[in-house]
C-alpha cells in the first residue's frame, strides 16, 4: 500500500517509482454505484475518504472501517450549498486538511427533448452541474490551506457528444466547462481539475434500460460495457500525483465510442461491406 501524502522520489531514470494519494479526500454519490467503489479503492490506498450522499453511507463506511480503512460519512444533498459547508467544515474540524474531491452523485433521466418537463431539466441540471459548482466552491480553501489538491469531476461521453437527453448531455456537457473555468481559476492554489468522461457502465444509473444497453453494446467498438474498476482506476490516476501536471483536462473511457462507434456501427450494419 502507497503511503497518503507520502512519496518517494525518482528512480534511476527519474521516474517516480512510488504513487502519492490524497490523504484525506471527499467523495459524492458513494453509498453506491462507482462512488463506493471509488470510495474502497482509496481507503484501501490509505486516504482517509468521507463519503457524502442523499442516500444512507453507513453499510458502505462500515464495509471500509472492517476491513482497517478509514471512513465517515456524511448526509449531503449536493444541491444544498449550506449542506457542502457543513460537510466542510466537518472534515476541516476530524482531519485539519482536504486534498481531494470526487464529484460523483450524478442522476440521469432517459427522457427524449419534448418529453423533458421544465421539472425534470431543473432537477437534473442541479444536481449534476450545480452540485460540482457547489461542491468546488465549498472545499477549494480548505484544499489551499492544506497546500492544494486534485479535484475529479464525473461527467460523461454525454458531455461530449450530442445525447439524446437534453438535461443529461446539458448538465454533463456544462461539468466539463466547468471543470476547465475552475482549472484555470484554482491553479494558482495548486488545485488541478479534471473531468473523465465514462461510456456506459453498469449500475443502477442503467437499470430498466435493457434494450437501449444492448442495442448501444453494438456500436462500442470494444464490444462491451465498462466496469466500475476501471473508472476507478482513472480517478484514482486523476487524484494522484501520477497525473501532476494534469488539469482543465478530460479523460474519456468508453471502449472507443465516441472516438469511432459510427463507423464500428455503420461497419456493422453494412456487414463490413466497404
Ligand atoms: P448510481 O445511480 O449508481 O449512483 C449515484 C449516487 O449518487 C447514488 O448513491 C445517489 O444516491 C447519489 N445521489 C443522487 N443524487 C444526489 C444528490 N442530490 N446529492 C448527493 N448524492 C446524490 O450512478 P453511477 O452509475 O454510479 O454514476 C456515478 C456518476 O457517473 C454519475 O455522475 C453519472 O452521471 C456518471 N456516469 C455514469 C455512467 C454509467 O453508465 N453508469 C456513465 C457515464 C457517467
Amino acid at each position: 500500500m502507497s503511503e497518503p501524502g507520502h512519496s518517494t522520489g525518482g528512480g534511476p531514470d527519474g521516474h517516480r517509482e512510488t504513487v502519492r494519494y490524497p490523504s484525506v479526500v471527499l467523495v459524492t454519490g458513494a453509498a453506491g454505484g462507482m462512488g463506493a467503489e471509488h470510495a474502497r479503492a482509496l481507503a484501501r490506498r490509505g486516504s482517509h475518504v468521507h463519503l457524502a450522499d442523499v442516500a444512507d453511507c453507513a453499510p458502505v463506511v462500515r464495509e471500509i472501517t472492517e476491513a482497517g480503512g478509514r471512513a465517515t460519512g456524511h448526509a449531503l444533498d449536493v444541491t444544498d450549498p449550506a449542506g457542502w459547508r457543513t460537510v466542510v467544515d466537518a472534515v476541516r474540524a476530524a482531519d485539519g486538511r482536504l486534498d481531494g474531491l470526487v464529484n460523483n452523485a450524478g442522476i440521469s433521466r432517459r427522457l427524449r427533448f419534448m418529453d423533458t418537463t421544465e421539472e425534470v431539466w431543473e432537477r437534473v441540471l442541479r444536481v449534476n452541474l450545480s452540485g460540482p459548482f457547489h461542491g468546488i466552491r465549498a472545499v477549494a480553501p480548505l484544499m489551499r490551506d492544506s497546500g492544494g489538491g486534485a479535484i475529479v469531476n464525473i461527467s460523461s461521453i454525454s458531455g461530449q457528444i450530442g445525447y439524446f437527453s437534453p438535461s443529461y448531455s446539458a448538465s454533463k456537457w456544462g461539468l466539463t466547462g466547468l471543470s476547465k473555468s475552475a482549472a484555470g481559476e484554482l491553479a494558482g492554489w495548486r488545485i488541478r481539475v479534471n473531468s473523465l468522461h465514462p461510456g456506459l457502465v453498469g449500475t443502477g444509473l442503467l437499470a430498466g434500460s435493457d434494450t437501449f444497453v444492448a442495442s448501444a453494446r453494438r456500436s462500442i467498438p470494444a464490444g462491451r460495457l465498462g466496469e466500475v474498476g476501471e473508472v476507478t482506476d482513472a480517478v484514482l490516476f486523476l487524484l494522484s500525483d501520477r497525473s501532476s501536471y494534469m488539469t482543465g483536462s478530460e479523460i474519456t473511457l468508453d471502449g472507443g465510442l465516441v472516438a469511432s462507434g459510427l463507423y464500428h456501427r455503420i461497419l456493422d450494419d453494412a456487414e463490413g461491406a466497404l
